[in-house]
């Protein structure tokens, strides 16, 4: 068997993470979506070396939910197959769906005809905070339909409602995990790239970070 990894290129997709007190999409907007991320240096005893105490949310930086984060008895991060968080993603720009007056569009499924069964779905937009596109219900439920693999967004609204949920019942109660706060999916060319992003195998956690990448294959 020959892999050759330098035939593609490496797009890392992946929010670095400093300790401290974080925002959300990058943006403080509203104090309770401050996300909390610690990180305090103690010296181990037994030989001098350096390591770390972790305080956190599991939903900080880049990360994937899944049915756990939705639902008592909902698969978590160490009862998820692999399969779920790897494979062929079709990526959607959706530059195009400006906003108006100030107000982000909902994406719709008529935006979404690239997409096939079995796609990881990453959802891509320039517009940032109350201007950025959001997933309708009705996509939301098409695309569970659709049975995508997984769905991921950078500057895409997950939902319609949070009164609603209606894209995390679609996605998480059909075994669809969904990826938040991915970046540099605008550095990909190509429509469609082999994403890998895969879950820390923690029992019982609702949400993991990941380090999320995307391989291209290289012209020629
Ligand atoms: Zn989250």
């Amino acid at each position: 068997m020959s892999i050759k990894l330098d035939r593609y290129r490496i797009i890392d997709l992946t929010m670095e993470l400093h300790p401290g007190i974080l925002k959300v999409n990058g943006e403080y907007i509203h104090g309770s979506e401050l996300r909390r991320f610690e990180l305090r240096q103690f010296i181990y005893k037994p030989d001098g070396t350096l390591m770390n105490w972790i305080e956190a949310e599991s939903h900080v930086g880049t990360h994937v939910e899944m049915p756990a984060h939705y639902f008592e008895d909902g698969k978590s991060s160490s009862e998820m197959p692999l399969e779920a968080f790897i494979g062929e993603a079709v990526v959607l720009k959706l530059a195009h769906l400006k906003p108006k007056g100030g107000k982000g569009q909902p994406i719709k499924p008529v935006h979404l005809s690239k997409v096939r069964e079995g796609d990881i779905v990453l959802m891509w937009s320039p517009y940032k905070g109350d201007e950025m596109p959001y997933i309708s219900s009705e996509a939301a439920r098409w695309l569970a339909g659709k049975r995508i693999k997984m769905l991921g967004v950078q500057n895409v609204g997950v939902e319609e409602s949070y009164e609603l949920m209606a894209t995390h019942d679609s996605m998480l109660r059909n075994g669809i995990p969904i990826i938040e706060n991915l970046t540099n999916l605008d550095k990909i060319s190509e429509e469609r790239v082999f994403y890998i992003g895969l879950p820390l195998k923690v029992f019982g956690l609702d949400s993991s970070w990941i380090r999320a990448i995307a391989l291209e294959p290289k012209e020629g």
